[in-house]
């Protein structure tokens, strides 16, 4: 007998995988927590019944949501992940030599427990000495923050339960106080043809704080609809003008210079979507 798990990512639509067996799951103070293991895309964690992360696609969303702006900050030396305790986004941060600390605030610990036991290869990098785990909410903790990063990383959940404040214009306002002279913020924001949304009030939040800001999108195929949106903010650098000759690359799957320019080219849609003149 076949079974099928299937995310219902809208009121109209779903992904549907072919499950081999169901490794956890438990419901934590934050949310109910599963680790399928799937014929397709191998482990999968699953939140609230939305997929977050699978073993064989989990390299293009953590690599689009890091490397873009670890290589647009000329030195990132200390940064923070708001969220992602699966730990991909930090096993992608330590590849950048620069990197002395990376501070990972993330609300569940049950998450990370989970990551560290069914999904090593994307939590390799947890135990790393140069990362700071901190269990508690990460809007709590960039609040006490002033002048102490470099990059901020906003890895969270869809906007339910403890993730909706992670999409407020007063969280990017504090992200901007947390942030040195020279910082970025980057967030997840959704897809653009089932978020249209959210990514029009969180990009538009972040374009009023940050004199750069830029919208930038990556194919994730487990994710709804399978295009994906980063909304990045910066106080100085633009994205579009790395000197990518005077970095030294780092080992990649998904990203790299072309990919990271191309990334920055958005459909007439969506642009229309964030308010920006469309090239018709
Ligand atoms: N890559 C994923 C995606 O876009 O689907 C995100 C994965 S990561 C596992 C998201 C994490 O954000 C979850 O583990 C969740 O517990 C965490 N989270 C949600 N709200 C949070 C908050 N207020 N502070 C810190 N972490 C939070």
């Amino acid at each position: 007998m076949d079974l099928w798990y299937t995310e219902k990512q809208t009121e109209n639509m779903g992904l549907s995988l072919k499950v081999k067996s169901l490794l956890h799951r438990e419901t934590t103070p934050y949310q109910e927590l599963a680790v399928l293991d799937t014929v397709q895309y191998g482990r999968m964690l699953v939140l609230d019944g939305m997929v977050q992360t699978t073993e064989k696609d989990e390299y293009v969303y953590h690599e689009m949501i890091t490397h873009v702006a670890l290589y647009t900050h000329p030195n990132p030396r200390r940064v923070a992940v708001v969220g992602g305790g699966d730990g991909g986004a930090v096993r992608e941060i330590l590849k950048h030599p620069s990197i002395e600390k990376v501070v990972l605030a993330e609300i569940d610990e049950a998450v990370i427990e989970a990551a560290r036991r069914y999904l090593p290869s994307i939590s390799s990098a947890l135990d790393d000495p140069r990362v700071d785990i901190m269990v508690g909410d990460g809007i709590a903790h960039i609040k006490t923050r002033r002048d102490a990063y470099d990059i901020v990383f906003v890895d969270s959940t869809e906007p339910v339960g403890a993730a909706v404040g992670l999409f407020s214009r007063d969280f990017y306002q504090a992200i901007h106080e947390a942030l040195t002279e020279d910082g970025i913020l980057v967030a997840q924001t959704e897809s653009p043809y089932v978020n249209a949304s959210l990514i029009e009030k969180s990009f538009g939040h972040i374009r009023s704080i940050f004199p750069v800001s830029r919208l930038y999108l990556a194919c994730v195929p487990t994710y709804p609809t399978g295009l994906w949106s980063f909304s990045l903010g910066s106080k100085k650098y633009d994205p579009l003008q790395v000197d990518f000759k005077a970095r030294q690359a780092v080992p990649t799957v998904y990203y790299n210079p072309d990919v990271h320019r191309a990334a920055f080219a958005l459909p007439n849609f969506v642009r229309d979507l964030i308010g920006e003149e469309a090239a018709r």
